[in-house]
Formats: C-alpha cells, structure tokens, sequence
C-alpha cells in the first residue's frame, strides 16, 4: 500500500499509518474513529463505577442504582445460582395462551413480560401535530438482521446466517427442561415463523423512509384489518379506553396479519416467542448463557469474543440509567470553553446555512423563506442536559432479585410510562441522545440538534486543534446534522418538526431531482466486501455534502485558513478497521455509507477540493464539473 496519493483517495492517504497500526479488539466489530472515542468514555467511565462502588460515595441517588445494578451485574456467582430459571418462569405465561382468544387477553402481560409478539403496540409523536402522542403499531421483527434477506437474491447468505442461528439456539434450547425432540420442533417452528414474518415485514430501505411511517387510521378500521385479534380489547387493556386513532407504521404486514397470527398458527408462534425470548434473555443470565446465546450476535458481527463481565456490567448499567450516566460525565469531563466555542461554531454555521438558502437555485422565495424559518426556530442541545428525566426517579429495583427480573422489572416500568403519556403533551426538552454517547443526531419531530460531550473531542474537536481542523471534523458533523432538516425525508417536515408540505411544487420537483443524482452518485459502488445501495443512503450522503458545502463557505471567510488541514481532518474523523462480516452486514442495515465513502465522496463534488490538491482528471478522486452536485 505504498504511494497512495492524496488526489487518488484522501481516507487512505490520510489514515494508512494509524490502520496499519490499529487492532480491533477482540470484543468489537470494529476500531478507529468514533469506536476509538467511545472506548475511551467506556474506560473512563468504568473507571468511576468501580471506584464509586468501591467508597460507596454516589453523587446521587441515580447513581446509586446505577452502580448497584453494575455489582449485580458484575456478580458472576449470583447469576450462576441463579441460572435460567428466571427467564423459563417468564416464558410460562405462553403455556396460558391456548387460544387466540388467550393471546388477546393476556397481550398487555406478555409485552410486560418482555414476550416477544407479533404485534407491538407503543405511544409516540404524532407526527403531524408534534404537540401530541399517538399510538403506534409495528410487527415484528426478523431473526436475520434486516427481513431483505429474505429476498430471493440474499438466499445464501439467509442460509449461512440461520444455520448459524440454529446452532446458537439449539445450543441454549438444550438447557431448558424441555425434552430433545421438543427443543428442536420448537427451534424448527421459530424458523418456519420467521419466514411468515420475513415475507411481509419491512426492510431498512423500507424504515429510512420514515416519513411513510406515518398511517394514521381510525382504530375501528384497525380492528376491522386485524380479524384474528380482539384489538379494541387489547387497547382498553392497556389505555382504559379505545383510543380513537392509531398509526400503522408497516401497512403491508398488517394486512396481511391474518397469515402471521391466526387459530391454526398459534403453536407456531408460542415456540418462536419461546426460543427467540429466551435468546434475547440469555444476557441478563448466568455468564455461561451470555457467552451461549451471544454466539449469534457475534457471529455476524465477526467478533471473536464476548464482553468482558466488567464491560458488560458498566454498559447494561450505564445504558439502563443513561441520563445520570451522561449528565455525569458531561459534568466532569466537558468544559465551559469548550461548549462556548462550539456553540458559536454552530451559529456560525446556522447563519451561514441561511445566507446560502437565500442564494440557492432551485428554492423559489416563499420556499425559502419556510427553509430560513425552520433554520431560526432548530433547537440546539450541546453536551448534557440540566437534568435526568423524572423516569430516573421511578427506576427502582429490588437487589435480591435475579438480573433478569430487575431488567424486567426496569423494562416495565418504562413501557407503564409511555403509555400513560398518551394523553399528555409531548417533551421536546428531552435529550435524544446522552451526555456520554459518542454519536450526533437531528430530531425531525423536534427541529432540533443533539451534541453529546463524548463527541465533542478529537479529532472532531479541540481547542488544541487549528480552526480549520475542527471545521473539517466536528464543523462538518454539526453541518451534516444540520442538513437532515433538509435531506430527503427531514425536507418533509416543517419548522415545528411536524410533516406539511411547505414547498412549491416546482421547488420540489427540482430538490427531488437532486435526491436522484445523489442517489446515482453512490448506487452500485463495488466494494470488496459487497456493492452499495445508493437509495438506502441517500439522506445520510445528503447531509454528509451539505456539512461539507457549508463548513467550506465558512473556511472562505476564515482568516489563515487551510484546506489541507479541513480535508485532512475531515478524513481523519472517518478512519475505521472493521471486521469482513460486520462490513457486509451494514451494508444492508445501516442507513450510513461504509466510512470510506464517506471521507472520499462529498470532496469530490466541490471545486476546493480541485484546486488545493491540483486534482486532475486523471486521478481517482476527479468528477467531471457536470456530475458535481452541490444541494445546499
Ligand atoms: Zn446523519
């Protein structure tokens, strides 16, 4: 891999020696970049639970919890002893549903129970009216990792993943009382089920649309379509009452319920509810059970091994109680000059998102004036929030339990809280992500941006970095989030998160037009380790050149700037050594692009690129003027 030129592709020019040199841990999929940042905050993090756990000093009663949760987590003796006896007494409850009848009555237990069921009932936004809660029904899911590879074209891989898959469950199957040759009737039926599943649910192509999520319905009509259950019975059962509408998010799976649930099927889906519950059960078991049914997981992801206990304690805890976690850290390890700096540098960038709005070509002026007006109105959350969500104060546990009834018990209590929220106003103030969470995103329903601390370090940012290196790191990731209000689907909501067609139809047609290009630009890139779906990613490709577009505008008014450094940077914050399987397994569920792309692509569209490197169009990284696309 010597001579790699820059001009003919910037992420290995950029990152070949930090490759070369990175390992990935036995434990994870991948390393570099974002994973290098977050194992930090991991260890920085399991640091303090152990020694807060150690002096029995808690900065607060959240805390507490979540360092008493890590113990019991930590306790390897305690979940031996324990072994699979609590998920079993959980399953029982299938041995109660003898008809449909018994499915529609016991439904609400079964989802407390963590059962899993072929249809899941929850609250959320109204989409429309962001002010409001809805209730939302979606199916299940697959066992494979996206229901595509169900898809006649993935039929190897679908074989090579489930016959991993019935190994992994026929090993954890040979653990329960049941006899032989039920345990394996039960892992063939789970699979026959999937199948019926795989056939009519939605793929992650399908999901990215999330906009066509969107089905409200009056609930009668729902009824009417799902003949099998008794649905008024179900939501009274969990409402009080028969809300009057409901939004089916997958119409194609629940119309055709009837072959997913109905009176001669039932067996087939208690023995899929059995073996798929207790596999996702095995986590919370005995270690010997972690390490059974976490086979599967790992194996496609190409991991080697399972979490260490500790790591696995520090993360069930800190996930569980996140707020805590993330104000904790927040608190201690992210600096007031810092969040000023940056703050400025997102305004700097809202402005800037403004101006060119106005200069833009395809808009006309009254679509402009509804994109300037949700660009004044986007919130912006940076860091950690105030405080915890009241839930915190709810999420009691009794110690004595085993692991797997306190998360249980934990689940719970969160799910009897959304569903009381129906009938309240929704909280915007809510943070999407936590303070600890290396990650970004743009809430469409809220019209607003989310940057925990843990991502605002380097090489995203830091002081230490030049102005130009933060621009081309962090500067880019605000620009991306920032684009989403704008990307194919956040282009279908208004400034107050709510989905409105605020476009002239022509503007429209001309954006769309764009979504297309972009669409082309990436579609049918061969990779080694399998080809990319341009369609599937175009949103994330969207505001991945919109961040760049914009930071770029801000690097021309920016005194001593270098474009080295913001391309350099703007690669660097991308390098990332994954594992074959996992690679091949995102492409088809991630809405992201593989990292590659997504360093060496956007620069390509924009004349800087051109003339700070002198790319000709004899180098890799060239794009004939015409083929450029610039959206925002
Ligand atoms: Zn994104």
């Amino acid at each position: 891999m010597e001579n790699i030129r820059i001009q003919d592709d910037l992420y290995t020019y950029v990152n070949q020696e930090t490759l070369d040199k990175l390992v990935i841990p036995d434990d994870k999929p991948y390393a570099g970049g974002f994973a290098e940042l977050a194992d930090g905050v991991e260890k920085i993090m399991m640091d303090e639970f152990a020694s807060m756990t150690e002096s029995k000093n808690y900065p607060n009663e959240h805390l507490a919890r979540a360092c008493e949760l890590y113990a019991i987590a930590k306790d390897a003796d305690k979940k031996a002893a324990d072994g699979i006896t609590p998920a079993l007494k959980a399953l029982a409850i299938l041995d109660e549903v003898k008809t449909a009848a018994d499915f529609s009555r016991l439904y609400k237990k079964l989802s407390l129970q963590s059962i899993p069921t072929p249809i899941n009932i929850g609250v959320d936004t109204d989409m429309k009216n962001t002010k409001q809660r809805l209730v939302y029904i979606q199916g299940a899911g697959v066992i494979l990792p996206d229901a595509s590879y169900y898809k006649p074209e993935m039929a190897e891989q679908k074989e090579q993943i489930l016959g991993i898959w019935t190994g992994v469950a026929k090993a954890v199957m040979a653990k329960t009382d049941l006899a032989p040759a039920l345990q394996e009737q039960y892992v063939n039926d789970a699979l026959a089920y999937d199948e019926i599943i795989g056939g009519l649910a939605k793929t992650s192509e399908e999901w990215a649309k999330y906009v066509e999520m969107y089905n409200p319905m009056d609930a009668d009509q729902v009824s009417a379509m799902l003949t099998t259950i008794d649905f008024g019975a179900i939501l009274t059962d969990l409402f009080g009452h028969i809300p009057s509408t409901v939004v089916v998010t997958e119409p194609r799976y629940f119309e055709g319920f009837e072959k997913v649930f109905n009176a001669e099927n039932i067996e087939l889906y208690k023995h899929w509810a059995y073996v798929t519950g207790l596999l996702k059960a095995c986590s919370f078991l005995s270690e010997e059970l972690r390490e059974l049914g976490g086979a599967y997981g790992r194996a496609i992801m190409g991991v080697a091994k399972m979490q260490s206990i500790e790591k696995f304690a520090y993360n069930l805890a800190s996930n569980t109680y996140s707020d805590p976690v993330g104000i904790y850290y927040g608190e201690k390890y992210f600096g007031e000059e810092a969040k000023k700096d940056i703050t400025e540098i997102v305004r700097q960038i809202i402005d800037t998102y403004k101006k060119r709005i106005k200069t833009n070509e395809i808009l006309g002026d009254a679509t402009k004036e509804k994109a300037i007006l949700k660009l004044s109105k986007m919130g912006v959350k940076m860091g950690y929030p105030d405080k915890a969500r009241a839930i915190y104060d709810h999420l009691v546990f009794n110690p004595e339990d085993s692991l797997f009834d306190i998360m249980l018990s934990l689940k719970a209590i969160r799910e009897l809280d959304a569903l009381s929220k129906l009938d309240q106003p929704t909280e915007p103030e809510n943070w999407a992500m936590p303070g600890h969470m290396v990650n970004a995103c743009y809430d469409p329903f809220v019209n607003d941006i989310t940057f925990p601390a843990a991502i605002l370090q380097a090489p995203f940012y830091s002081l230490k970095q030049t102005r130009s290196e933060n621009l081309g790191g962090i500067g880019g990731v605000i620009g991306h989030e920032i684009s989403h209000a704008f990307d194919s689907n956040g282009a279908k909501c208004d400034e107050n998160g709510n989905i409105n067609d605020w476009w002239t139809k022509e503007d429209f047609e001309r954006f769309e037009a764009k979504v297309q290009q972009m669409i082309e630009q990436f579609d049918g890139i061969e990779l080694p380790w399998g080809k990319v779906n341009g369609s599937f990613i175009v949103s994330e490709n969207m505001a991945d050149n919109g961040g760049m577009s914009v930071t770029l505008d801000i690097m021309s008014k920016t005194e001593g700037a270098s474009y080295e450094e913001y391309f350099c940077n703007w690669a660097r914050v991308w390098c990332e050594k994954a594992r074959p399987e996992f690679l091949k397994m995102i492409l088809s569920v991630d809405v992201h692009g593989p990292s590659i792309l997504r360093a060496n692509m956007p620069p390509r569209n924009f004349a800087e690129w051109y003339t700070t490197f002198g790319v000709k169009d004899t180098d890799q990284m060239y794009l004939p003027e015409d083929k450029r696309i610039v959206i925002w």
